[in-house]
């Protein structure tokens, strides 16, 4: 315990404070599996405590304008970016992800949806008009009240930044309660938001697991929003235990992503397909898992994916380059390996990658990047969300039948499409029943909505969009026009 870094506190109106009763527990770094610190796991008390102080400061906060809300939040912006090593130290070590990645992409994300943010809500008009037959009829856009903002592990600062920011800027107040496997990089936050000195009990942060506090502020009388991210699992059991308050659940959830690759698709897009379903060792819930590529194609990318897969390089996280790094912990790995058994054992063919630690390996989290062809959509790799470096290939011989595939499932984040017909994209990006469909390799426009359909969850997240979540609309008749606007909480503005 002795050379253990010391994260007991919580973050609580305004200051770091010692949880109300000691129970520790170990953060391992996946790399070596060794403890590198120690957190609390937060009990009712500390629940009540954080949500007592955001409560006390909801009414000043959903008073305070909007444009210095916004100000507020340009200063955590600039001090986020300057601890950006900080919080890509944290992460490497928390979950596992490479050096370069953790500050490049795990980082870089918070960056970018603050940024965002701000654009956003920079001409955001709090209060506008109906329309022009209902002249005296306003629309005014209202926070929540207190809002529980649960995380996962494994895209840590996307997270907490896709909640925590468009959550303070719409005027709620927020308690964070982090995934307990990666917590780190939300202590990092947690000083960040406090150097930016925002009003004490706005943000407040308490460490545990799901059954304590993250059950605790689901069932909470005084929480009136949850938003999650994390398993369908858990979403389920938070809404279920959210539904006696009545309180507003937004949900993000698993995916098992189909990536349709048809014959006219560029070079490249079969080494970008496996690359994507390889990156964060595939731990992403919008993964491009499940490649369908039609028939003629179908055995020179099975062969391309085979190459690819063979030269993923698969190193510690602390090292620099381009490589894969562990998975998040041995729970993890120990459901990747079983599933990897499964596809051999229901006869899918195993082209690359398998179970074991990767070749010259002897400690960490490491999984082989591994491919398996010949697949069927009734298989439990093409069924179940892995979250490891598992691609699974399925052949198909006509449009339709891919539609089919790909639909056929219980989930609907994100899906894939890889042709040079432009006809054919359009039509499929309607087909196809997901919240998302990347077509050509082309990213989404910054501000775009991240959200699944089906069990992939109901909830908006980045930009405009994933500000609108937290907000209540609010319809206003007999609007006086010519008297003084009120702000939010009824204040004058100025
Ligand atoms: P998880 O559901 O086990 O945990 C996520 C968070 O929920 C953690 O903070 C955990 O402590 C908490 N939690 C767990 N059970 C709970 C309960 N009963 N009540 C309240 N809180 C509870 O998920 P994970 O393993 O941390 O993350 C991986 C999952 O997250 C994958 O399924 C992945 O697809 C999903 N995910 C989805 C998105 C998305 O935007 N759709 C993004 C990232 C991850």
């Amino acid at each position: 315990m002795a050379n253990l870094e010391d994260k007991r506190k919580f973050y609580i109106d305004g200051k770091w404070v010692d949880p109300v009763k000691a129970n520790d527990l170990e953060v391992i770094d996946p790399t070596t599996e060794e403890a590198v610190a120690v957190i609390s796991v937060g009990d009712q008390a500390d629940t009540d405590k954080a949500v007592a102080a955001a409560k006390a400061a909801f009414p000043a906060w959903a008073a305070t304008p909007p444009a210095k809300r916004l100000e507020y939040v340009e200063k955590i912006l600039a001090v986020y970016k300057r601890r950006a090593k900080d919080m890509a130290a944290a992460i490497t070590t928390e979950m596992g992800a490479p050096a370069d990645m953790s500050l490049n992409d795990q980082a870089e994300a918070g960056t970018y949806h603050i940024e965002n943010f701000i654009t956003a809500m920079k001409d955001f008009e709090w209060i506008r008009p109906l329309s022009k037959e209902a002249p005296k009829s306003r629309i005014a856009w209202e926070p929540i009240g207190v809002v529980g903002l649960i995380t996962p592990w494994n895209w840590p600062m996307n997270q907490v930044t896709l909640k925590v920011i468009p959550a303070i800027l719409a005027g709620n107040t927020v308690v964070l309660k982090p995934s307990e496997i990666a917590p780190l990089s939300s202590m990092v936050f947690s000083e960040i938001v406090d150097e930016a000195g925002l009003p004490k009990g706005v943000y407040n942060m308490v460490n545990g697991d799901g059954v304590g506090v993250g059950t605790q502020l689901s069932v909470h009388p005084d929480v009136d929003m949850i938003s999650f991210t994390g398993s369908t699992r858990a979403g389920i059991a938070i809404t279920k235990a959210a539904a006696d308050s009545v309180k507003k659940v937004t949900l993000e959830l698993g995916g098992k992503g189909a990536n349709l690759v048809f014959a006219d698709a560029d070079d490249n897009a079969v080494k970008r397909g496996v690359q994507h379903c390889f990156y964060n060792s595939g731990q992403s819930c919008n993964a491009p898992t499940r490649m369908l590529v039609e028939r003629p194609i179908y055995e020179k990318a099975v062969e391309t994916a085979r190459a690819v897969a063979e030269a993923t390089k698969v190193a510690p996280a602390s090292e620099p380059g381009k490589h894969i790094g562990p998975v998040v912990s041995k729970q993890q790995w120990d459901k990747i390996q079983d599933l990897i058994q499964k596809g051999i054992d229901e006869g899918a063919r195993l082209v690359a990658g398998g179970t074991g630690l990767p070749e010259g390996v002897n400690r960490g989290y490491f999984v082989r990047p591994t491919v398996f062809a010949d697949v069927n959509n009734e298989m439990t790799i093409a069924r179940q969300e892995i979250f490891g470096p598992v691609l699974s290939i399925i052949p198909f011989d006509t449009e339709d039948e891919a539609v089919e595939i790909a639909n056929d499932t219980i989930y609907g984040l994100t899906n894939y499409v890889q042709s040079q017909d432009g006809t054919r994209r359009n039509r499929l990006a309607r087909k196809l029943r997901a919240g998302m469909v990347e077509m050509n390799g082309e990213s989404r426009g910054a501000g775009s909505p991240f959200g699944g359909v089906k069990a992939s969850g109901r909830a908006r997240e980045g930009g405009y969009f994933g500000i609108e979540e937290f907000m209540d609309a609010k319809a206003i008749s007999g609007w006086d026009a010519d008297a003084p606007q009120a702000g939010q909480n009824g204040t004058v503005d100025a």
